[in-house]
């Protein structure tokens, strides 16, 4: 019996860079392995919204791209506001991870409004953040990534980081150690890498959290080929976050 799950591949088109869509690729893979049965709907501009949104996935973009699709992203802000309030799993990448908080200054002085679903705000500036990343999550362990913006944002007071920075990474603006936030189910971060192939418990918590929230619970039915390829991969995995680790930036 197919079980599908919905999934939004935000901006693909526009908010792609680092190996982003990397994060859909997996997601997608994983359900299925899982038994589920992913259903991708690219969202760029002026697209239709898809009837189900169980799970949201964006990517990062340079300042072009994201001043290209603000006015796209306004029209949509109420329903994922509304989603996010929903406890629909999402998670924003970079120039999303940006857009998705209070607003962001650019480096030209332009300032771009954002859809306030996480209380942050980023200023651009002239020096580029860039390197591999290694950060600590209370929810997730070590999360292993790529940080690569010149905006460094600030949480609002009672927002929660998604991480805190180990060794010599940036985070959200290479001063108070913070990386990325936590709101609801949504998560922002300036990990690319892809974030998701290199971090299993991540994905599995999108998953889990979009599967709980449509069907009421998570039941994975995966044939013993499926299991066995669940953990070749969960292997590699394993291996890529070793090679990272050790080159730090
Ligand atoms: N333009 C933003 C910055 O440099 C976002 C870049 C990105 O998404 N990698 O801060």
């Amino acid at each position: 019996m197919a079980r599908p799950i919905d999934i939004v591949s935000l901006y693909p088109k526009d908010m792609n860079i680092y190996g982003d869509s990397g994060n859909v690729l997996t997601i997608e893979r994983r359900l299925a392995l899982y038994g589920y049965e992913p259903r991708v709907h690219a969202v760029n501009q002026r697209d239709p919204w898809p009837d189900h949104a169980d799970l949201i996935l964006g990517g990062g973009g340079q300042d072009t791209c994201q001043k290209k699709i603000i006015d796209d992203l306004y029209a949509r802000a109420d329903t994922l506001r509304a989603l996010a309030d929903d406890g629909v799993p999402m998670l924003m990448i970079c120039g999303l991870y940006q857009l998705f908080g209070d607003y962001f200054e650019t480096v030209d002085g332009a300032r771009l409004e954002g859809i306030s679903i996480i209380g942050a705000h980023t200023v651009g500036r002239d020096v580029r953040m860039i390197g591999n990343l290694v950060e600590h999550s209370d929810d997730f362990g070590d999360v292993i990534g790529y940080e690569n913006h010149s905006g460094q944002t600030f949480l609002s007071d009672g927002v929660r980081p998604f991480g805190t920075v180990a060794h010599d990474g940036m985070g959200n603006n290479g001063e108070d150690h913070t990386e990325g936030a936590r709101v609801h189910n949504v998560i922002g971060t300036y990990m690319h890498g892809s974030l998701l192939p290199k971090n299993p418990a991540i994905s599995d918590f999108l998953i889990r959290a979009a599967v709980e929230r449509r069907y009421g619970g998570f039941r994975p039915e995966s044939a013993p080929a499926q299991r066995e390829e669940l953990s070749r991969i969960d292997r590699i995995a394993q291996r890529a976050r070793e090679v990272a680790r050790l080159r730090p930036r």
